[in-house]
């Protein structure tokens, strides 16, 4: 995953789905929708000062429930990218004025609540389905 993230010539999408693919081998145009995950990946030191004050504890589904997390979290350990992600579900503060606690605790300002959900269209030649596991 990390080498995936790194490749050059990769593009990597995560919190993404692919809504619609039109065209046939050789030039297919597939409709992505990107989530927004409310913290700038590339900024992101995943640096964890933003979890230690988050007030929202939850059940970590990466180990089944056996540890927590907060509503501002990596999703696991050597995720890529390497940066945190809000589930706005969980959180508090959507509207910074009700919490806000990790926006003032994150030094490299890069919290940010009116990210949006981003539609990407990408033309590719081929599509290989991997479901993984
Ligand atoms: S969002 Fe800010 S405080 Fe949180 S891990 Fe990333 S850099 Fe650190
Ligand atoms: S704004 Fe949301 S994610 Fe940030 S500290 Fe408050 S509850 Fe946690």
């Amino acid at each position: 995953m990390t080498d995936v993230g790194r490749h050059p010539r990769i593009k990597l999408y995560v919190l993404s789905e692919v809504k619609e693919v039109k065209g046939s081998v050789g030039n297919f145009k597939v409709k992505i929708l990107k989530k927004s995950r409310y913290v700038d990946e590339k900024e992101c030191t995943a640096c964890g000062d933003c979890a230690r004050v988050c007030p929202v504890v939850r059940p970590d589904a990466f180990n089944y429930g056996l540890s927590s997390r907060k509503a501002i979290y990596s999703p696991f350990p050597q995720a890529v990218p390497s940066a945190y992600v809000i589930n706005v579900s969980e959180c508090l503060g959507h509207n910074p004025a009700v919490c806000a606690k990790c926006v003032e605790a994150c030094k490299k300002g890069c919290i940010n609540f009116h990210m949006s959900d981003e539609e990407i269209t990408e033309t590719v030649g081929t599509i290989v389905v991997a479901t993984g596991m």
